[in-house]
């Protein structure tokens, strides 16, 4: 049961005609005027090279993925089929991430990221790996931040003895969706419980809120919402299904960018004084630029590989713009 609030927040968006959402948009980015300064963040992590007008980022160790489980995934989700975990480093064992965090702090990056499949329960084996984690951030200085798929208490314990810098899970709001998309016998609770546990260890948390997981219809996006709504987070990211290649999901359209709009308006009033960011998987080319302009639009406070179309309405608009060669769950982090 979410609070009245945050139902308020959550269901006006979704419910509205296009002529309200329009409204509503002129009033998310007032919301992020009054809570933050006139500041946009534009984050470069990972390992592909950028180059556009206004930036680029070269250095592949800048801010690597890496994947505790190298090419495997258990789950085999509809839109992925373990196809990300392709682009990540492997690192199947503890002496071998601390390897790559050495060859990371070596070539210059500033942190990693924590990847990798799921078992068949949704969580990903990340337990052998708490005490180098924690090793990494003393001894090499790097941040570490987690994928962590569905944790129980001794990963949100052991997360947050490893002191790691965020902890990042996809929040899927529709168990048609978990089971049919993700092939999980697990539900929303599970997924909520997950929250909790983070929560109550302290860990920066970071919720991800995947738009069009369900063939790009919304689907549980709304559920997503309001069960982070309630939940103390650091940042919030939305993402947007991206369908890769050679996966079953290869020809799903993206969802509508009115739908993606309904979402980022409802995560903006639903959570005022939390960073909310564009993340990095969403479709690029025109659809991307356009939805980058209703991010803008809308008050995300950051961007993950924005297109030309953010940075010249966000000049536009008066804002700063700070570049970060880093993962954009680190928003919280950031001293406006
Ligand atoms: S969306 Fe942001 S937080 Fe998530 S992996 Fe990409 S850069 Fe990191």
């Amino acid at each position: 049961m979410s609070s009245p609030r945050c139902s308020q927040a959550v269901d006006r968006p979704f419910e509205c005609s296009p002529e309200e959402l329009t409204h509503l948009l002129r009033s998310a980015y007032k919301v992020r005027s009054e809570n933050f300064p006139d500041v946009i963040h534009f984050y470069f992590p990972g390992m592909v090279h950028f180059e556009a007008s206004f930036y680029r980022a070269m250095n592949p160790y800048r801010f690597p993925a890496v994947s505790v489980t190298g090419k495997v995934c258990q789950l085999n989700c509809d839109h992925c089929r373990g196809r990300l975990l392709r682009r990540m480093l492997p690192a199947g064992s503890p002496e071998k991430l601390y390897e790559v965090a050495l060859k990371v702090r070596e070539e210059g990056g500033t942190g990693i990221l924590v990847s990798g499949g799921s078992l068949a329960d949704g969580s990903v084996p990340l337990k052998p790996f708490f005490k180098v984690m924690r090793r990494i951030k003393e001894e090499l200085g790097l941040s570490v931040v987690v994928h962590t798929g569905l944790v129980d208490e001794e990963t949100a314990e052991g997360l947050a003895s490893a002191g790691v810098d965020c902890a990042m899970i996809d929040v899927v709001g529709s168990n048609e969706t978990i089971r049919g998309v993700l092939h999980l016998n697990r539900s929303v609770e599970d997924y909520v419980h997950s929250l909790e546990l983070l929560e109550q260890h302290g860990v920066p948390l970071a919720p991800h809120v995947v738009v069009g997981l369900q063939g790009g219809r919304l689907r549980g996006e709304r559920e997503a919402l309001k069960a982070v709504c309630e939940r103390k987070i650091a940042s919030l990211v939305i993402v947007v299904l991206m369908p890769l290649e050679a996966t079953p999901m290869e020809k799903t359209p993206p969802p509508p960018l009115r739908d993606v709009l309904r979402v980022v308006v409802a995560a903006r009033m639903a959570k005022p004084k939390t960073p909310l960011l564009l993340g990095c998987a969403r479709p690029r080319g025109r659809y991307g630029g356009a939805l980058d302009v209703l991010g803008v639009k809308a008050g995300v406070n950051g961007i993950a590989y924005p297109s030309e179309a953010a940075y010249r309405l966000s000049v536009k608009r008066g804002l700063s713009v700070v570049f970060h060669d880093e993962c954009c769950s680190l928003a919280w982090r950031v001293k406006n």
